[in-house]
């Protein structure tokens, strides 16, 4: 059987990374519940705004949930607002992160002024050349644990793209291109995880 890729569908650009995985012919199903979670090979948590997210996530009693989903080592995906959400610790007060992967991050951490912003990446496990990666108001990673394995950086240095084990994060939005080929390598992960 097929594994069922999962996208959070509480808020944010969860059509998007839908839309990607189904070109790439995923079976993949939106997650709103407890129940819909325990359905699913793997998850997204998409982009979008954190704070309204994590709210989401409390009312619908999804947050012990899916620390269990990521602890059980399915693979989880956090693009942007997901990555804030998917932190050990935040810069900021709120919103209260799950703590499903080693990082310290910053919101918005590459400042208002240039909240948006378009670069060419190289991605460890992603060949073809260069993947065009779109930020939106982007979190940074400022440390990242021992465990934790850069996989895209910036020319400053900055890790705009990291894996823990069954965790992968994006700082920036392959939902908002068509090259799919973030989507094919967090396939390729769940597919490496449910081989073991
Ligand atoms: N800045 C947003 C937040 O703090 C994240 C932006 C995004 O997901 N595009 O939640």
């Amino acid at each position: 059987m097929n594994p069922i890729v999962g996208v959070l569908a509480l808020q944010g650009d969860f059509q998007e990374h839908i839309a990607s995985f189904r070109r790439l012919g995923a079976d993949t199903r939106e997650v709103r519940t407890e129940a819909q979670l325990a359905a699913v090979d793997s998850l997204v948590v998409p982009g979008g705004e954190s704070t309204s997210m994590a709210k989401l996530m409390d009312i619908y009693g999804l947050r012990e949930p899916l620390v269990a989903f990521a602890r059980s080592g399915k693979p989880v995906w956090g693009t942007c607002a997901g990555l804030i959400l998917l932190a050990s610790r935040l810069q900021e007060q709120r919103p209260e992160p799950l703590g499903i992967m080693d990082t310290v991050v910053q919101r918005n951490g590459f400042g208002r002024q240039v909240d948006s912003f378009e670069t060419d990446l190289d991605i460890a496990g992603v060949a073809g050349g260069p993947y065009h990666a779109i930020f939106i108001r982007a979190p940074k990673i400022v440390e990242i644990g021992p465990s934790v394995e850069a996989l895209a950086t910036l020319e400053d240095g900055t890790i705009v793209a990291a894996r823990e084990r069954n965790v992968l994060v994006t700082a920036f939005h392959p939902e908002l291109t068509t090259d799919d080929r973030v989507h094919g390598f967090f396939l390729a992960m769940a597919a490496e995880v449910a081989a073991r």
